[in-house]
């Protein structure tokens, strides 16, 4: 992608109207724009960003056999009457319609895929499948000052499975955590599984956290083990010591990337979602409920992942692989031949299947490129300019050294990005 081609969202400076971090960074590297407290574009690069999470996440969760489907937001009061959430789920966006009736737009998607799901289950041989999507969620949050780690509108991964009996969801709830947890390995978060409040019909859901001072969750956790509880439902006290190895427990701020729920019959009841059985009794349905926030996971990677010039991406979602870089010379003849060996350079990176952002851009100086380049994150910086010569400058984000190698060593370099197997 040539650089001078993308609109320029990068400012000089920090938004003036952003509290915390992620939307502060974000906002300044281009990556996204608030319209309002709570509800941003996703620009050129954050939206390449948001669709590799997306991606992941599809890709994780496909492997344990759920299906993808699509969902309105828009839906009816009645659904949400059956459930008796229309009038108890208080973040609930209402709208009404020109003939006055009234409407819902989707928190979160019991309402519908239950409904639904009853289309497709009649005896216990339609059992279990699971359905999910990757969808826009509205919620009428009190506070959306966290940039995009509270969205009043958001994307999250919804997932729901259906079961015969509680020991099929013990299996697939355990299958889902192991998803989740190659996810935010890929993603490169360190995430911890949380015992939280689970509601009516289990002792516990699970959260997923990541630690950062920034987060607006308490979590009592053990450093040895990993044995972690969401201090909203634990007596734990920091220093206490862990109920399962005995370490003192420490006190964090968590941002929670995921939840997973057990809910029985909560939501199969009121629908009246039901099965025939092997013995030909009529059964309610078992479910289980799985979310990630994916736009939110993607602040919580700026949250985690930055220095002080700005964002670090991890290879896996960074909106490109390698960042090149071309120095404008005073020197005309001079300045041909750089654009040329880097466009040169450029074709050949193409070729080999990696996405380059090339910042071919002949009105801006080498420190507002370098500047830029350090905001935006790309994991790795390739130079050319009247200095490097027949060389190339290369220097990965995270390092502080660069060194001046020859393209063959850039060519082993995405190698080893085309091969890498997480
Ligand atoms: P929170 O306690 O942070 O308000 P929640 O427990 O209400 O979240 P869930 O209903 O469990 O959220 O939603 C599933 C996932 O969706 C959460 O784990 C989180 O990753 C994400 N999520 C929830 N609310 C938001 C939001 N307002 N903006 C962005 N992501 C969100
Ligand atoms: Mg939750």
């Amino acid at each position: 992608m040539f650089q001078s081609q993308i609109p320029n969202f990068i400012r000089k400076e920090f938004p003036k109207d952003e509290e915390s971090y992620n939307a502060k960074v974000l906002i300044r590297a281009g990556f996204i724009d608030k319209l309002m407290a709570g509800v941003y574009s996703y620009l050129p690069f954050g939206l390449r960003v948001l669709n590799k999470i997306n991606s992941i996440v599809r890709d994780e969760i496909n492997a344990i056999g759920a299906q993808e489907v699509l969902m309105p937001a828009l839906n009816p009061k009645e659904n949400w009457q059956q459930t008796g959430r229309w009038s108890t789920f208080e973040a609930l966006f209402k709208i009404v319609s020109r003939d006055k009736k009234e409407f819902a737009l989707g928190p979160t998607h019991e309402e519908v895929v239950v409904p639904l799901a009853q289309k497709a289950i009649f005896s216990y041989k339609d059992l279990p499948f699971g359905l999910y999507q990757i969808q826009t969620k509205f919620r009428d949050e009190p506070r959306a000052k966290s940039g995009i780690l509270r969205g009043r509108e958001f994307m999250m991964k919804d997932l729901y499975s259906f079961h015969s009996d509680g020991e099929d969801l013990e299996k697939y709830y355990s299958k889902a955590i192991i998803a989740y947890q190659k996810i935010y390995k890929r993603v490169e978060l360190d995430a911890l599984l949380v015992e939280a409040s689970g509601g009516t019909f289990s002792k516990y859901s699970h959260e997923f956290q990541v630690l950062s001072e920034n987060g607006e969750d308490s979590i009592v956790y053990c450093k040895k083990c990993h044995f972690a509880q969401n201090s909203e439902i634990n007596s734990s006290k920091d220093g206490d010591s862990c109920p399962k190895c005995g370490t003192p427990l420490v006190l964090g701020k968590g941002i929670e990337v995921g939840n997973i729920f057990k809910l029985n019959t909560k939501y199969s009841d009121p629908f009246k979602l039901k099965f025939k059985d092997k013995d030909g009794e009529e059964k309610l349905v078992i479910m289980g409920c799985y979310g990630i926030g994916t736009s939110r996971l993607m602040g919580a990677v700026a949250e985690s992942s930055h220095d002080d010039r700005g964002l670090i991406w991890p290879s896996s979602i960074a909106p490109f692989e390698i960042h090149l870089i071309a120095l404008v010379s005073n020197d005309k003849k001079e300045n041909k031949k750089i654009f040329e060996r880097a466009n040169k350079v450029y074709s050949q990176l193409l070729k080999m299947g990696i996405e380059v952002l090339f910042d071919d851009r002949q009105d801006k100086s080498a420190g507002e490129k370098f500047a830029e380049s350090d905001l935006i994150g790309i994991p790795a910086r390739l130079i050319i300019s009247q200095k490097t010569g027949s060389k190339i400058e290369f220097k990965k984000r995270n390092e502080a050294e660069a060194k001046i190698v020859d393209f063959s060593f850039i060519k082993k370099y995405c190698s080893g990005i085309k091969n890498e197997v997480i």
